[in-house]
């Protein structure tokens, strides 16, 4: 399962199967946009999910900072 915010010119993409929970993207995100689920994935972990999709800047500090390849994805329209 994703989730995407793909109205804008730059978003990410969370693979929640993926992660493994270590809350590295949460702490690095600047503007707070990013929460471990209550829920679980298939694997037991408290996935990462958006706290206001809306607001990702696309600064990439999530991908950057993610152990777990597949997990996040930065995409940027047009490139
Ligand atoms: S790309 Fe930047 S603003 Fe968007 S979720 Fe990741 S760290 Fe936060
Ligand atoms: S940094 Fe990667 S593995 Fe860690 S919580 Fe975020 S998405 Fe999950």
């Amino acid at each position: 399962m994703t989730t995407e915010n793909s109205d804008k010119k730059t978003f990410i993409t969370i693979n929640f199967e993926e992660c493994k929970a270590c809350g590295r993207c949460v702490e690095a995100c600047p503007i707070n946009g990013l929460k471990m689920s209550d829920q679980l994935n298939e694997h037991g972990y408290h996935y990462v999910e958006f706290v206001t999709k809306e607001d990702c800047i696309g600064c990439a500090s999530c991908y950057y900072t993610c152990p777990e390849p597949f997990a996040i994805e930065v995409h940027v329209v047009g490139k």
